[in-house]
């Protein structure tokens, strides 16, 4: 018989369970649809994922298949493919956010209709979502610690094998990819499978080992970078999971288990992206679309809550230490709505997604799964403890660049004629009252 996979977020080879699937039966048809829905989102996300589909392309070709293309909904385009193929089943990883479960519900009834059967399979997580449940009762862990414990415990399945063939039906249109698009990060990483590998490689030869005491050094730059390789399913998270495991890099695996935290809550809280999970905490948040700006400009005149913001910029990814100082800058500090900050992020990080974006942000609200919400970030002893010579400043911030170690983090010490030959503002008017404290 001939088996689709619709392709989503799963743009690898390797570990791939819905494409072996796929892969058992005589004829496959490895399938992606561009979505229009999902196109305008975030220039740089676009780019990344063209980037993995025509590396994809090149993988499936290695094997004799090919990557089928087409645009639009990616419910009637399957069907359509489904019907034009004579295929008998579909297959499609699971996924959490509302947009994809709704996408998968439509596909089950369309795919009843037309007598084809859908066959969902794990993959974008290292533990399925729901399939750890606290005791007691309940669909999803609040709360980190006890998830960590039942996800160590847990058996991971098995990895997929890779296919070494794959055989197309005749006569099917492959469909054109569209030429690059444009990012807007000069310095974003470039998406696809062998781009992972090759991070992960190095990743695993050289890092690694540090990364317990390294990953919080904001200069060192010491994480792994695999997070927008993760998103789009490039790398397989089981299986680096179990390598991490395998080494005892037992922080690492504890931060890829973070992720598949935020994506059980997810599944349980589907409109985490919009809704606060403890209404209780949504504040009566300040309206100041000034101070909004200057944060997203990275001209709040803090520096390393700065830095942080021109990073996104540039690298279309952010330290996770810098993430969680401009976030609560944002949400404690000038008190501004979560939403804004949610919505920024997610137009620029290579990474971004429903589950972690969200979760982290309502996290760093203190609206969501923070054991201590009302913990406060001071961005000055933060920067003063991660980047204690002021290195990490003075690579985002150019203005500060003639400025030598600490006293970069604050510049308005300075001698006042020093500070305003510097072409950066003081901190932000709206938080002026704070001022003694940023002392
Ligand atoms: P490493 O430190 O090398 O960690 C390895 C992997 O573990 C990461 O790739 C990631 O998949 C996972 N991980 C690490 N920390 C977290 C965490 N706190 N939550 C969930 N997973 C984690 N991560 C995203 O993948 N997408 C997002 O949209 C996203 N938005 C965030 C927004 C805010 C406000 C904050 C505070 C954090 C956010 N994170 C997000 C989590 C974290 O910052 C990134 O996963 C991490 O910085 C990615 O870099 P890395 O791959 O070098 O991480």
């Amino acid at each position: 018989g001939t088996a689709v996979v619709l392709l989503t977020r799963d743009l690898r080879v390797h570990d791939n369970p819905a494409l072996a699937a796929a892969c058992a039966a005589d004829r496959t048809v490895p399938l992606y649809v561009l979505d229009p829905k999902l196109a305008g989102l975030s220039p740089n996300r676009t780019r990344f994922l063209h980037q993995s589909l025509v590396d994809l392309r090149e993988q499936l070709r290695n094997r004799g298949g090919d990557l089928i293309v087409r645009e639009g909904d990616p419910v009637a385009e399957t069907i359509r493919v489904a019907r034009d193929t004579g295929a008998e089943t579909i297959n499609l990883a699971a996924d959490v956010s509302g947009y994809a479960r709704r996408r998968e519900q439509r596909l089950r009834t369309e795919s009843e209709r037309h007598r084809i059967g859908l066959e969902l399979h794990p993959g974008v997580t290292v533990v399925e979502p729901g399939a750890v449940r606290p005791g007691g009762g309940g669909e999803s862990y609040k709360v980190f610690t006890p998830y960590f414990r039942s996800w160590s415990a847990a058996t991971w399945r098995r990895q997929a094998p890779t296919p070494k063939q794959i055989d197309l039906p005749n006569g099917v249109t492959i469909g054109r990819l569209p030429g690059l698009p444009a990012g807007e990060s000069p310095h974003a990483c470039e998406g696809g499978e062998t781009a992972a590998r090759h991070r992960l490689t190095t990743w695993m030869r050289q890092d690694i080992e540090g990364y317990g005491e390294a990953h919080d050094d904001l200069p060192g730059d010491g994480t792994s970078r695999l997070s927008p390789y993760l998103r789009w399913g490039c790398l397989s998270p089981l299986a680096l999971a179990e390598a991490a495991r395998e080494r005892g890099a037992d922080a690492f695996v504890r931060q890829l288990c973070w992720r598949d935290f935020y994506y059980q809550v997810t599944r349980a809280f589907p409109t985490l992206s919009t809704e606060a999970m403890r209404p209780a905490a949504d504040r009566d948040w300040r309206h100041d679309d000034d101070a909004l700006q200057h944060w997203k400009d990275g001209l709040t005149g803090v520096p390393i809550v700065d830095a942080g913001m021109r990073q996104l910029r540039e690298e279309g990814w952010m330290h996770n230490r810098a993430r969680l100082i401009t976030a609560a800058f944002l949400t404690k500090h000038l008190g501004i709505d979560w939403r804004p900050g949610v919505a920024w992020f997610f137009r620029w990080l290579l990474d971004g997604d429903v589950p972690n974006n969200s979760g982290n942000w309502q996290w760093t609200a203190g609206t969501g799964n923070d054991t201590r919400p009302y913990r406060r970030f001071n961005p000055i002893r933060q920067a003063l403890r991660f980047d204690p010579e002021g290195v990490y400043v003075r690579r985002y911030v150019p203005e500060l660049k003639g400025i030598d170690g600490a006293a970069v983090h604050q510049p308005w010490r300075l001698p006042e004629s020093e500070f305003r030959s510097l072409d950066y503002p003081g901190p932000l008017e709206s938080h002026r009252d704070e001022a003694v404290w940023l002392r």
